[in-house]
């Protein structure tokens, strides 16, 4: 991934702030949503946001994916698969994620595995690293890996893979996705605050209408309700920034 030059002006541009590692304490790095420059003067960061299945990103990161899109960004949902299962079928899953997408005004992208059986291995390792590095991102956001979801476990180890192999060169966040059922042991180092955001975070679960939202949503919504209460505000998204990744600015408030 050639992203360098990118990554410089960005740095010069004081997107990325300093490169400092964030060790285990909570850190508030430089709120960009604060910046003087007109939005429309600043460079676009490629945000990808991946998720076991349609709907995951939306859950784990909607009101997130939302601040990025209102301040200009391009974002990226990449699912892993398309979330066809029994008799839901693909037309719909996809029409689903559409939608979805369309209201986060980001993008739907697929990796081409089948629900549910995830392959972690070397071809696979290398069909994704090629996709993201099609995608030359400035950020990544993938599951938290100790999940009870193999699809979940599967689609963290392969960005993991593809970031050891792309330099560390894009930041890598880990998001949390209904809590306890899949993701477990989860302890945030950021938080974005998303109380504008969460009306279009829930249309866009909601856009999932075959997956059950009025039972996921509820849950994911004491989850966001939570990490409120943490930050200090109404609803939050909370995230682990790995160690040894870039800084980079979440959009805070
Ligand atoms: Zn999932």
């Amino acid at each position: 991934m050639k992203c360098t030059s990118r990554r410089d002006i960005l740095r010069a541009a004081g997107w990325l702030g300093t490169a400092a590692a964030a060790g285990t304490s909570v850190r508030v790095v430089a709120d960009e949503s604060q910046s003087k420059e007109p939005a429309d003067a600043r460079p676009k960061l490629k945000v990808v946001v991946t998720g076991g299945h349609p709907g995951d990103p939306e859950y784990g990161c909607g009101g997130t994916i939302a601040r990025y899109t209102d301040l200009g960004h391009e974002v990226v949902l990449l699912y892993l698969n398309r979330g066809d299962w029994m008799d839901t079928g693909t037309a719909v899953r996809l029409a689903e994620a559409a939608k979805a997408c369309e209201i986060l005004k980001a993008r739907p992208a697929y990796a081409g595995q089948v629900n549910g059986k995830a392959i972690v291995d070397p071809a696979h390792y290398s069909d994704f690293r090629r996709i993201l590095e099609g995608e030359r991102p400035n950020v990544v956001f993938t599951h938290w890996p100790i999940d009870n979801h193999a699809d979940h476990r599967a689609i963290s180890l392969l960005v993991y893979d593809a970031w050891l192999r792309m330099a560390k060169g894009f930041a890598l966040y880990y998001y949390e996705v209904s809590n306890g059922e899949d993701t477990v042991q989860f302890a945030p180092t950021h938080y974005v605050d998303i109380t504008k955001t969460e009306a279009r975070k829930r249309s866009a679960c909601y856009a999932h209408a075959t997956q059950s939202p009025d039972k996921y949503y509820a849950l994911q919504e004491q989850v966001t309700r939570m990490r409120g209460i943490e930050r200090g505000c109404k609803q939050a998204e909370a995230y682990i920034r790995h160690v040894q990744s870039p800084d980079f600015a979440l959009p805070m408030s």
